[in-house]
């Protein structure tokens, strides 16, 4: 039996692990479930996963899901805050950890899991894009197993050779990261001013947080993807194109230097790399509908227009910075996104303080992990700032 523990099981990755899980009740079982506040939903997972533990990172839900535990008569024990997070990321019995909490606020449990010699199942972006060395050095030192979850890497990582050693190594020209290009590719960019959380939030193809959703809509979310591909795959950015590819069916491509072009195609539904990601290298089944070509008739592809998306552009130079100025960005990113969810700032104006912020804070090497961190609080407050100046009246 393995054990995994599901960090932010309420949100959409976290449901659709649960889901994978359920149906191979045999093999893998919910060791550990964390939320932010949602406890409704905790406990109902509680109720259904039986877990060992089930952490809330606030501490009045935590109590409030003590009390429904106790009443239903479940021996879950409920731990709170951050700690409680660190905690069932490295328990015993968990040999694989789920890390899908939304943004900054995942980078410490998931690098626990790292230094705990787990296989990380990181769908956690933003805890790679800010951390990056630190990380991968963290997985290398304990001998953790890091496999993506995020369906464009797990793809790239499908397309590898087999022991993957380094682009060159491997005979890899380059990395052809597909991109849907999110609900306002085609949209006049003169109407994007007025968009609405809701539109943003539309995607196309796949059912996501609104974070991630906002992210797919001003492609930042593509952007993070580049910097996360960098360090997953030792790539530098320049071997990385993004591809506009709006059916999302090619999941992403890796180009080989006789000409060779593997790709790794399939439904637009995250049960893929979950379910690739906990059974490798074997197979198992995932519960999603066969991906049926006839259906799907035609794959269209363009360049990425970086006027339309100017976070693409942004994110590509922070690549090739390094340092702590992919943390600066991803903080500011999310101050921005969570304005514009907050219908405190416009749409076009999330890239303008990504922009601002990138230019006020000056990004350092990132020789520790308190230097990421100063960084990312540092540009919150600075990005804080620039949605004041820009606010919505
Ligand atoms: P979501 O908003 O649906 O869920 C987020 C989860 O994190 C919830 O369980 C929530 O309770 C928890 N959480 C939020 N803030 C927290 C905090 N401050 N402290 C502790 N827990 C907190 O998000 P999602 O769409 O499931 O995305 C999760 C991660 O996976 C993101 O990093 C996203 O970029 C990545 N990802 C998602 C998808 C997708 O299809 N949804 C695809 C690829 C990558
Ligand atoms: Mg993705």
């Amino acid at each position: 039996m393995i054990g995994i523990t599901v960090l932010g099981s309420t949100g959409s990755i976290g449901v659709n692990t649960l889901d994978v899980i359920a149906q191979h009740p045999e093999q893998y079982r919910a060791v550990a479930l964390t939320a932010n506040r949602n406890v409704e939903r905790l406990f109902e997972q509680c109720v259904a996963h039986l877990p060992d533990y089930a952490v809330m990172s606030d501490v009045a839900a935590a109590e409030q899901l003590q009390k429904k535990i106790q009443a239903a008569g479940i021996e879950t024990e409920v731990l709170a805050g951050a700690d409680g997070l660190e905690n069932v990321a490295v328990l015993p019995q968990c040999e694989q950890v789920m890390a899908a909490i939304v943004g900054a606020a995942g980078l410490l449990p998931t690098l626990a899991a790292a230094q705990a010699g787990k296989r990380v199942l990181l769908a956690n972006k933003e805890a790679l894009v800010m951390s990056g060395h630190l990380f991968m050095d963290a997985v290398r030192e304990y001998g953790a197993e890091l496999l993506p979850i995020d369906s464009e890497h797990n793809a790239i990582f499908q397309c590898m050779p087999e022991r993957f050693n380094g682009l060159e190594n491997g005979g890899i020209e380059q990395i052809l990261l597909t991109g849907s290009g999110g609900p306002f590719l085609a949209v006049d960019p003169a109407e994007l001013v007025n968009v609405t959380p809701d539109q943003a939030c539309a995607h196309p193809n796949w059912v996501m947080g609104r974070k991630i959703s906002v992210d797919s809509a001003t492609m930042m979310n593509k952007g993070l993807e580049l910097i996360e591909a960098c360090w997953l795959f030792a790539a530098p950015p320049e071997k990385i194109q993004i591809v506009v590819h709006p059916q999302s069916i090619i999941h992403s491509m890796v180009e080989y230097v006789d000409g060779s072009v593997l790709a790794q195609m399939g439904s637009p539904d995250m049960r893929i790399p979950i379910a690739h990601s906990m059974a490798w290298p074997q197979r198992m089944s995932s519960g999603v509908e066969r991906l049926n070509l006839f259906d799907v008739a035609r794959l269209d592809f363009e360049r990425p227009d970086d006027a339309r998306f100017p976070c693409l552009r942004l994110a590509r130079i922070v690549a090739e910075q390094g340092g702590t100025a992919a943390a600066i960005l991803n903080a500011a990113n999310e101050i921005a996104v969570e304005a514009f969810l907050d219908e405190a700032l416009g749409f076009m104006d999330i890239s303008r303080v990504i922009e601002a912020t990138l230019a006020d804070v000056s990004a350092q090497t990132a020789a520790s992990l308190e230097v990421v961190l100063q960084a990312d609080a540092v540009a919150r407050e600075v990005a804080q700032s620039h949605v004041e100046r820009l606010k919505l009246t």
